[in-house]
């Protein structure tokens, strides 16, 4: 036996490819020593090509996975794809139910294919109810425009502040302000005044399939342990960035980044 570790809830959907979702969600969970729970909204099939097929779970089957889930104590939620109006309204009654549960609200949209994952009467309840509840709210760019009813062209700052403004208490837009050629640019603030623009050099893979949940997860594993906002962020992103740098192909063109424990410089057991 070993001590008790924090527990996560991750609330999302599977991808068969197992590149993006939940699955990229508990893989990253484990290699931060985090334990995961699961509530799924939506069953896709996917693949290099994109969304096949998609089985949307009825908001009744969302709350009962919460609230079993909720029985096991978890130190924080993050959500990913709601893809319903009725699987959102189901996390924001269950937030509301457990006002001292931590939320990383990462706005999935789309699938890096193109596809919606949300729909419009979704993307309302994520941004009248999910975003103003959020400790913390992960989109990257174009996420934070459609949010927000701006564009990528308003830049990160505005889009940024525009999110706080809904009531969110940090805000990290992902690879925004990319013109300045080969660098990233992450843009962490908070309601306390917060202002921290992140450049890094771009990492070069075609292997990048799940990102934005990788960086969600990671950050909220290491809310669960116990790190400041700063400390998080800066540890979430040299996850992602270790794992986009040892990258691997699932087929021609098609890959996901490294989860592994060793990447989270943290053994995901003490023994
Ligand atoms: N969740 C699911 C089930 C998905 O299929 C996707 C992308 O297709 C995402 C989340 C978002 O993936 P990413 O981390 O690449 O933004």
């Amino acid at each position: 036996m070993t001590d008790a570790v924090p527990i996560a809830l991750a609330v999302g959907g599977t991808d068969s490819s197992g590149g993006a979702g939940l699955a990229a969600d508990l893989i990253t969970f484990g290699a931060h020593g985090v334990h995961g729970l699961l509530v799924v909204t939506a069953v896709t099939a996917q693949g290099p090509g994109g969304v096949r097929h998609r089985l949307d779970l009825p908001g009744e089957s969302v709350t009962a996975q919460l609230e079993a889930a909720a029985e096991l104590s978890p130190v924080i939620v993050k959500s990913g794809m709601l893809a319903t109006a009725d699987g959102a309204s189901a996390l924001s009654g269950f937030l509301a139910r457990h006002p001292a549960l931590r939320y990383v609200c990462d706005p999935v949209l789309a699938a890096s294919s193109g596809e919606p994952l949300l729909c419009d009467e979704g993307i309302r309840v994520l941004r009248e109810q999910l975003v103003p509840r959020s400790l913390v709210c992960t989109p990257n760019l174009a996420e934070a425009a459609a949010l927000t009813g701006g564009s990528p062209a308003d830049g990160a700052r505005v889009l940024a502040d525009k999110l706080l403004a809904l009531g969110a208490r940090w805000v990290v837009v992902t690879g925004g302000d990319q013109r300045s050629g080969a660098d990233v640019h992450d843009l962490l603030v908070g309601t306390d005044g917060t202002r921290v623009l992140m450049k890094h050099e771009r990492v070069e893979t075609k292997y990048d399939r799940g990102t934005g949940c990788t960086f969600a997860s990671a950050l909220a594993a290491r809310i669960a342990h116990g790190d400041s906002m700063h400390d998080a962020v800066g540890a979430a992103t040299r996850f992602v960035r270790l794992g986009l740098r040892y990258s691997y192909p699932l087929s021609a063109g098609y890959g996901a980044p490294r989860r592994w424990p060793e990447l989270a410089g943290e053994p995901t057991w003490r023994g």
